[in-house]
C-alpha cells in the first residue's frame, strides 16, 4: 500500500496534530480496521468520558461547517485527528477522523465526504470483525455510493468486559448465559463517539437515512439476508427497508429475505434493540427506551456470508442501495401529490423530461412512463400503498402514498 504522507506538524500557538495524505481511500480504512483489537474479554476499549463526548460533539459541529482548523484542535484534545485523505480513484478530499497512533482510544473511525452525491445516507458499521467482513464491506459500500458519512467501530464488540446501561440482553459474548451487552458493543451503547456521530448527523440533517451493516451465522432454513427498520411496524413515512428489498431481490433473484416488519412471524436478528435504531426512529430515550413507531429512516441489515463475504456481494448491496436512494436530491425532480379514492394526481413543480413509476406493496411496478413536458398527471390505482419513483436526468425522488 502507498500513502504518501504530505504534511504532519502544523504549528500554531500549541502542537496541533493533522495529516494530509493521498492514496486509496479504501484500502488506508481496511489498514485501520485490521490494526484495531479485534479480541473478547481482553478490555482495550474504554468508556469516552463525558467531557470528551461533549467535545467530539464540538469537533463534529465543525466538520460540518467545514472548519478544519477548529476540527484539528477538538480532535487533538481527545486523542484523534483530522486526516484530509485525496483518494486517488476520484480526486475527491475525504475527511477522516481516527485516533492518534500512539493513543488507546479506540472509539471508532469515522469518515465525512464534503462532496457526496448522496448526503443524506450514513453508512454504519458497530460489529467490525465480529460480524467478519462487515468492516470492509462498509467502507466499500460508502465509496461506491458516494455517501456522505461512513461509521465503524474501533473494537470488536465484545473486547470490553465491562457492561453498557442500555435495553437488552444477549448471548453474544458469552454462550453460558444471558447477560446485557459490553461497553464496547457500540449498537448497544449511547454512550459513545459512534452514537453520537449518528445523533449529530440525524439533527442536523431531518432526511438522514441510516444504512448499518451486521453479519450472522446461517442456519438451515436461514435467509440470506434479514431486513429490519428497527420495529416491527409499517414506517408511516418512506419504507426504505421494502424499497431496498425489491430493488435487492431484483439485482439477485435467488437471495432469500426474512423482514422484521413484513415477516411479523420471524423473531431473530431484528435489531429491536439496537439503539441507532431507536434513536432514527424518534425515542426520546434510545439507550433504554425502545422505539414505539418507525421512521423509515433506519435500515438494518443481516447478512449471511453470501452478502457479506466478497466483492461480489457487496456490489449487490452498492447496486440496490443505489436503486433505493437517490442522488443529487437537489437537481431531482420535485413534485406533490394528491389522492382520492381511485387515483393519484401527480403535479410536478417545474416542467422537464421525466419518467414516472409506481409499485405496489408487493413491489410489482404497477405503472411506468417515460414522457416529456408533463405538468401534471392523473394515475388510476385501487386501495393500498404504493411507491412512486420520479426520475429527470440528474436522479430519482421518492415518494409513499396510500389510496383509502
Ligand atoms: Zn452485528
Amino acid at each position: 500500500m502507498n500513502f504518501f504522507l504530505l504534511l504532519i506538524f502544523l504549528c500554531c500557538s500549541q502542537f496541533v496534530f493533522s495529516q494530509k495524505m493521498k492514496g486509496n481511500l479504501t484500502e488506508y480504512i481496511d489498514s485501520l480496521t485490521h490494526s484495531m483489537p479485534k479480541v473478547a474479554n481482553q478490555g482495550d476499549y474504554q468508556s469516552p468520558s463525558k467531557e470528551t463526548l461533549e467535545i467530539w460533539q464540538k469537533a463534529l459541529e465543525n466538520v460540518y461547517d467545514q472548519n478544519q482548523e477548529k476540527t484539528e484542535e477538538y480532535l487533538n484534545e481527545i486523542g484523534y485527528f483530522l486526516n484530509i485523505f485525496e483518494d486517488s480513484t476520484d480526486q475527491k478530499l475525504y475527511w477522516i477522523l481516527q485516533k492518534q497512533v500512539n493513543s488507546s482510544n479506540h472509539w471508532g473511525t469515522y469518515v465525512f465526504n464534503p462532496k457526496a452525491s448522496r448526503k443524506n445516507l450514513l453508512i454504519s458499521c458497530p460489529h467490525p470483525h465480529h460480524d467478519r467482513f462487515t468492516e470492509k464491506e462498509g467502507i466499500f459500500i460508502f465509496k461506491n455510493v458516494q455517501a456522505g458519512m461512513y461509521a465503524v467501530a474501533g473494537a470488536e464488540r465484545c473486547n470490553s468486559t465491562n457492561y453498557s446501561r442500555c435495553s437488552g440482553k444477549t448471548m453474544v459474548c458469552n454462550d453460558e448465559t444471558e447477560e446485557n451487552f459490553r461497553i464496547s458493543d457500540l449498537a448497544h451503547n449511547s454512550h459513545s463517539l459512534f452514537h453520537i456521530f449518528h445523533e449529530f448527523f440525524n439533527v442536523q440533517k431531518t432526511d438522514l437515512l441510516v444504512f448499518q451493516l451486521h453479519g450472522f451465522e446461517k442456519k438451515k432454513n436461514d435467509p440470506d439476508a434479514i431486513l429490519s427498520n428497527g420495529t416491527k411496524s409499517y414506517p408511516k413515512d418512506l419504507d426504505y427497508v421494502s424499497i431496498f428489498f425489491f430493488h435487492l431481490s431484483e439485482i439477485d433473484s435467488e437471495l432469500t429475505f426474512k423482514i422484521a416488519h413484513r415477516d411479523t412471524t420471524w423473531n431473530r436478528l431484528n435489531g429491536l434493540s439496537n439503539v441507532q435504531g431507536n434513536l432514527m426512529n424518534g425515542s426520546p430515550h434510545p439507550c433504554t427506551n425502545l422505539a414505539k413507531q418507525a421512521s423509515g429512516k433506519f435500515i438494518h441489515i443481516e447478512q449471511g456470508k453470501l452478502l457479506r463475504g466478497n466483492k461480489n456481494g457487496w456490489e449487490k448491496i452498492t447496486q440496490a442501495l443505489q436503486q433505493t436512494i437517490g442522488e443529487n436530491t437537489e437537481l431531482a425532480p420535485k413534485f406533490s401529490t394528491e389522492t382520492d379514492q381511485k387515483s393519484v394526481h401527480l403535479v410536478f413543480e417545474k416542467s422537464e423530461i421525466i419518467g414516472v413509476q409506481i409499485r405496489n406493496l408487493k413491489g410489482e411496478i404497477v405503472f411506468e412512463k417515460r414522457a416529456k413536458h408533463w405538468d401534471s398527471k392523473k394515475i388510476k390505482l385501487e386501495q393500498g400503498i404504493y411507491f412512486i419513483r420520479i426520475q429527470n436526468q440528474y436522479g430519482f425522488t421518492n415518494q409513499q402514498i396510500t389510496i383509502e
